[in-house]
Parts: structure tokens; sequence; C-alpha cells
């Protein structure tokens, strides 16, 4: 797919050292409070802020904690997934890249 191959090497997030777009959006994706990512352009260490990620995960925990009651399956894994969507949109608006 190359829509895809395309939009990940030009979607660059700048980086909180250099100030130069060196993290991509799918390393940021893959960014956990533990597991920094390495700036390409420095090569230093980036990271996000803990609490900031725990409230971006809430809209999932709230879905993952409603989910077992849905009426239906469908509407089981609808909650799932408005979460997961939630979660992701939350993480990238909301959490910003600090310095590790
Ligand atoms: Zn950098």
């Amino acid at each position: 797919m190359s829509s895809i191959s395309r939009h990940t090497s030009t979607t660059m997030y700048a980086c909180p050292h250099c100030n130069k777009p060196g993290i991509s959006a799918l390393r940021r994706a893959l960014l956990g409070p533990a597991i920094p990512a390495t700036c390409t352009v420095c090569g230093r260490k980036v990271g996000v802020s803990a609490g900031r990620t725990l409230v971006a995960t809430a809209p999932f925990m709230v879905a993952v904690t409603v989910a077992p009651f849905a009426p239906t399956p469908a509407l089981s894994i609808a909650a799932w997934v408005v979460g997961a969507l939630a979660m992701f949109a939350l993480f990238f608006k909301f959490v910003p890249l600090i310095k590790r």
C-alpha cells in the first residue's frame, strides 16, 4: 500500500530536543511512558508524559469496563472500537512529546 507508506514517511513529529521532525507517526503511536523513541535527526531519547498518557487511555478503559454489559455483541465491539479510536485521537492531540 503505497499510500500508507507515503503517509508514515511524511507525517513526522517535532523532536523536543532539536525541534526537527525526527519522530515518525508510527514511532509516536508506539510510544509509551516506559518505551522511549529515538529521534532520527539528533539521536536523543524522546518520551511522553505518563500522566497525560493515562488520561488518553481513559476512554479505552471506560470502553473495556462497559463492553461486557452491552446488550448485544455488536454494541460491545462498537464500544471497544470507539474507545480505541478516542484513545488514539487523544494520544496524538493531547499527549506532547517530552525529553527523556
Ligand atoms: Zn532530535
